[in-house]
């Protein structure tokens, strides 16, 4: 939920820059994160998709490292366009949303009580300067307010170096998330904890999985992951 402050902000911020629906541009309420009739509309990922791996179509159980996944859309339009807006460090309101109601949803089915710390997949500091903003990050800020749980943005890293990820096989994704991602050298101690890891958009779970297998190397518990929206497979 919004805070005091920050809908104080928001309502000042509102005179200045006007608040959109980031799908349709229409103009929103200094507080309102999407407009109505896109909120109808999202895709929203139906009752079909697998408790396990969090897919419409399966994928090897045996690779998931992670102990539980929540998404809340489908990656298709117009998904794909307001998360592009996210990536390019636009509006942030798709995000928010998404967290607002993957939180919703944890309340209900317990898991917000457990998670102890909200983490985000890394990201290059090279890239988060030129985009401006980790979209992962952004994700996590708004889950760890939501959740009311600590943040704790120091626990991975990422190698720097731009591959486009969706062009790829999912063996070769696999291999390179298993080079890209290490463990930061200052890292607080997660020993026994549940940890909250969210992205964007969930694909083939490889860059999921290794940063699970990392946090759990650190000594996390369990690990539960989340992203905006989800691909078919
Ligand atoms: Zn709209
Ligand atoms: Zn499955």
């Amino acid at each position: 939920m919004m805070d005091r402050k920050t809908a104080i902000f928001r309502r000042c911020a509102n005179i200045i820059w006007n608040n959109v629906c980031p799908i349709c541009g229409e103009l929103l309420e200094y507080d309102g994160l999407l407009c109505d009739k896109c909120i109808e509309e999202l895709p929203y990922n139906n009752d079909k998709i697998c408790p396990v791996c969090g897919k419409t179509i399966c994928f090897d159980h045996s690779q998931i490292m992670f102990d539980a996944v929540y998404t809340l859309v489908k990656y298709e339009e117009p998904v794909v366009n307001s998360i592009y807006d996210l990536k390019e460090g636009r509006i942030l309101n798709l995000a928010e949303y998404a967290a607002v109601e993957i939180a919703k949803k944890m309340k209900e089915d317990g898991t917000a009580e457990k998670v102890e710390l909200v983490t985000a997949v890394p990201m290059h500091w090279l890239k988060k300067e030129d985009k401006n903003i980790n979209q992962a990050e952004a994700v996590a800020k708004f889950m760890a307010r939501e959740l009311e749980k600590p943040l704790d943005l120091t626990l991975l890293k990422k190698h720097r170096g731009y591959q486009v990820q969706h062009k790829k096989k999912a063996s070769d994704r696999r291999e390179y998330a298993n080079k890209k991602f290490y463990i930061s050298p200052k890292h607080s101690d997660i020993s026994g904890k549940t940890v909250l890891l969210c992205d964007d958009v969930y694909t083939t779970g490889a860059t999921f999985n290794r940063c699970t297998e990392l946090l759990k190397q650190m000594g996390a518990e369990k690990v539960i992951v989340m992203a905006i929206a989800n691909t078919e497979k």
